[in-house]
């Protein structure tokens, strides 16, 4: 399978017999949500993963969710309000404790931002309200266009606001300690609006010193990082679609479009991206999807995405399990469907110091499907043309070759990308051997089948990819 799956861990899923499971059953990498659950909690799941990592000889990676500048309500007095069209509603920045038909909301410089007309919309847009009157400084008067049963706590989007929130709060930083300190390989940024939020996490990642650096996921869901994707695209090393908050701060009806175009975009970048929310919704309580949703999971990997992605449905879901093995069945059926393949962007000469590798790398693939290659081997340091290579979507297994853990780890998510590990790099000759025959061990080659090898010589220096060679497994 080439297309990976990415399973958010909950309640649900978070035991160690159900981490095995969904391993079995094709799960990738698993997502720990910053928005929900504890450091303890976290902590065994990380230590299940790397304990199943071990035993199974897999590189399962950890995608750590932050929340970032989520806005929303405070406690309702007795948990619930009904809200019902032309109610007048008043949100209050500092009162806690609101009542009367008052709600609290954690976003300090509310009435500085929002304007009289902006619509305010609450529990995933499906209640919508509307500013009448600033009063003060911490008071915003609304009036409610659709209402609904408004309960504690739940989520903001201000599609219509320019947000001046920092892009990461105290508990962000504090969550990026975290994640640093357990050696997780990637982190989702939520609510990007400019490349400089991705800069600011770049920095607060290095201000850690950390042995490896975690690689950063831009999820877009916001106006903002929808019109700034370029400059975002450049400074991420991989995008989520979360189409669940862009789908209510943008027009229900232009996601399937923005999706399409960014991952096109992505792949041009050579970037990972990932699609998400509502992907088996249907699976949160029955043991098989709609049809709507089979044809969701089939489109999204005809349009190339590197990975899928479950929120709910693995987390909290009645049937976690099945839900993968059910995603697992539609991705290989897909597979065999001959236009995922084959996205190749010939290199560029001028300003660009990739060249050499870039066209390696373009010419190895080509060669890969001239030839009928079963294998694209490459060894690994940064990961570039491991990564370089999967965006090239070929049809031969892609072999990354590494000796460290992390990066293994981190490769894991990238389409098409079998990590192996690797410590016995000599000269290139000796390596190739060294590498085929253990191939040859796992079962994964036979004699006679064709492999590209995509390296850099002298191979057991680190350096960019500067060589190609085509061999028969003997
Ligand atoms: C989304 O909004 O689609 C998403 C993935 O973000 P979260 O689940 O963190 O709200």
């Amino acid at each position: 399978m080439k297309t990976k799956i990415i399973a958010t861990i909950g309640p649900a899923s978070s035991s160690g017999e159900t981490i095995k499971k969904m391993i079995f059953a094709g799960v990738d990498v698993f997502r720990l949500n910053f928005s929900h659950g504890h450091y303890d909690e976290f902590t065994k799941a990380i230590h299940e993963i790397r304990k199943l990592n071990k035993k199974l000889e897999t590189h399962i990676a950890i995608l750590a969710d932050l929340q970032g500048p989520k806005i929303r309500i405070g406690e309702i007095e007795g948990g619930e309000i009904n809200l019902v069209k032309n109610d007048h509603v008043v949100f209050t920045t500092v009162n806690k404790n609101a009542s009367n038909g008052k709600i609290f909301i954690n976003y300090p410089d509310f009435s500085g931002d929002v304007k009289k007309g902006d619509k305010i919309l609450l529990d995933d847009g499906k209640i919508t309200i509307q500013v009448t009157q600033i009063s003060g400084n911490d008071e915003v008067e609304a009036r409610v266009v659709i209402g609904g049963k408004l309960f504690s706590r739940k989520g903001v989007n201000l599609p219509n606001t320019k947000i001046s929130l920092p892009s990461l709060s105290e508990k962000d930083k504090e969550d990026i300690k975290f994640i640093i300190d357990n050696e997780i390989e990637w982190i989702g940024l939520s609510f990007v609006r400019s490349a400089d939020d991705i800069e600011e996490l770049k920095e607060i990642i290095r201000s850690h010193n950390p042995k490896n650096l975690p690689m950063i996921i831009a999820k877009i869901e916001k106006p903002e990082s929808v019109t700034n994707i370029d400059s975002i695209l450049q400074s991420a090393h991989g995008i989520m679609i979360a189409r669940g908050d862009l789908g209510v701060e943008m027009p229900l009806q232009t996601v399937p479009v923005i999706q399409k175009s960014i991952v096109k975009k992505c792949l041009g970048m050579s970037k990972p991206v990932i699609i998400a929310t509502q992907m088996m919704e249907g699976m949160m309580n029955n043991s098989r999807p709609t049809r709507a949703e089979v044809n969701d999971v089939a489109n999204s990997v005809m349009d190339g995405a590197d990975a899928l992605m479950l929120s709910g449905e693995t987390s909290i879901g009645n049937f976690p399990v099945e839900t993968v093995e059910t995603m697992q069945k539609i991705i290989r059926e897909v597979e065999q469907y001959e236009d995922i393949y084959f996205k190749q962007q010939r290199p560029v000469k001028e300003n660009n110091e990739r060249f050499i590798s870039d066209s390696i790398i373009y010419s190895g693939c080509n060669m890969a499907r001239e030839a009928d290659a079963k294998a694209i081997v490459s060894v690994a340091s940064s990961g570039y043309s491991t990564v370089k290579i999967s965006s090239n979507r070929p049809r031969a297994t892609i072999f990354a070759f590494a000796n460290n853990e992390f990066t293994l780890r981190r490769l894991n998510l990238v389409w098409g990308v079998k990590p192996m590990y690797f410590d016995r790099l000599i000269n290139t000759d000796q390596s190739i051997s060294d590498l085929m025959h253990d191939l040859k061990a796992k079962g994964s080659l036979q004699n006679g089948d064709l492999v590209v090898h995509i390296s850099n010589m002298p191979i057991n220096q680190p350096g960019k990819s500067n060589m190609l060679k085509l061999s028969f497994v003997e």
